[in-house]
């Protein structure tokens, strides 16, 4: 029996253990009333390239509004199909779609469960302009065949790292592998916000001036436009905490891989449980911490209620594939289009990870794991 309840991801634990610098840096910003970009905003963006290795970040009002700009820096338009996953979250094709292009999903890789290369080059037509590859729970998605697809199709290659700041491939950290990479700063992601915040980084000097001019009303001065654009800006406030937080990063993603380990540890020999599995060439971040009952001997449902009993929280990411979601019926999509997706949503299950998450509390949760499997 656990003692006390074990949340999904602790929150307060993380900002008591920055109170006082948080709460200055929030200050800051109060008593000096530049609320809307200005100095924080540069700051933090400056600092974010040099991590990410780009040249370029742009603070944005959200991950899905910095997968919107990014999409339409790349002049995606009505008619468009952009290639991408049918397993991540629905704000990755919500944008295609909101472009007016046609998301044009590919299954996905039965161990990663990001998107499946070899099933990409087959769904390029005369019409696609982009692929989005998702770094789905931390672990990037196998980068160079993409690329080589992207460079020899002409398509522009959008990463979608909203599950995977810090992440590396190849020894690249993610967001610099290809065109652009966007992030989002909800405060469950790699590097949350105290609300909505997302960035799109870049390398490409043109791509990084066009975001600023749609995430600022099409303007590089106040009242002369010269694109149509939104109000999409990180706010001031958001950027002093995340500049806070960017120098712990690294740190707090050496403490996620180190609770994963010990969930391997743990959970490793359990037959019918499946662990994540960790590409070669890949540096995974664990944004979450997700195993997969597979087959039919143990119900993931069943497992998830059997830990909620215990208050310990878990969460189903995602229980439904896009391609099957209603808002694309009028894609023609089917069930049976995209076998592997549709199995893994009846099979995955992500856990409790976090910093604070100590040792005694990940022992708790295998061990009530353990009990129900048996
Ligand atoms: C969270 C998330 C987003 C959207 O980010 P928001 O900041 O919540 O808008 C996009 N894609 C993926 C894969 C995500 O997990």
């Amino acid at each position: 029996m656990t003692e006390l309840a074990i949340p999904l991801v602790d929150l307060k634990a993380q900002y008591n253990s920055l109170k006082d610098e948080i709460d200055a840096a929030i200050w800051g910003v109060i008593q000096n009333s530049q609320f809307i970009l200005g100095e924080e905003v540069a700051a933090f963006e400056s600092e974010l390239a040099t991590y990410c290795h780009t040249g370029y970040a742009i603070g944005v009002a959200s991950g899905t509004d910095a997968l919107h700009l990014a999409l339409l820096a790349s002049e995606i338009k009505p008619g468009d199909e952009v290639i991408t996953t049918p397993f991540t979250f629905i704000a990755t094709t919500e944008m295609i779609y909101e472009c007016g292009a046609r998301p044009v999903f590919v299954d996905i890789d039965s161990g990663t469960y990001n998107i499946d290369w070899e099933l990409v080059e087959a769904k390029i037509t005369p019409k696609t302009r982009a692929i989005i590859p998702v770094h789905l729970f931390g672990q990037p998605a196998d980068m160079e065949p993409i690329l080589e697809l992207g460079a020899k199709y002409d398509l522009k290659v959008i990463e979608d790292c909203a599950q995977a700041l810090g992440a590396k491939y190849k020894g690249r950290r993610v967001g610099s592998l290809g065109d652009m990479g966007c992030l989002s700063f909800f405060p469950s992601k790699m590097l949350g916000a105290y609300g909505d915040g997302g960035a799109v980084v870049t390398s490409n000097q043109g791509v990084a001036e066009r975001i600023k001019l749609l995430r600022n009303h099409g303007g590089k001065q106040k009242y002369f436009h010269v694109i149509n654009g939104y109000n999409s800006r990180l706010d001031s406030i958001q950027a002093a905490i995340l500049r806070i937080k960017l120098r712990y990063l690294d740190d707090w993603i050496k403490q996620r891989c180190q609770k994963a380990s010990l969930y391997r540890r743990l959970l490793g020999e359990i037959e019918g449980v499946e662990l994540p599995d960790i590409a070669p060439d890949t540096h995974h971040v664990f944004n979450y911490y997700t195993i997969r009952l597979k087959g039919s001997r143990v119900s993931r449902d069943k497992l998830q209620e059997y830990l909620h009993s215990k208050g310990i929280s878990t969460a189903i990411y995602y229980p439904l594939s896009l391609h099957l979601q209603e808002v694309y019926r009028p894609l023609g999509y089917k069930i049976g289009d995209f076998p592997e997706s549709e199995k893994v949503q009846k099979e995955v299950l992500s856990l409790p990870i976090y910093p604070e998450l100590s040792e005694k509390q990940i022992r708790e949760i295998a061990e009530v794991v353990k009990e129900f499997i048996k």
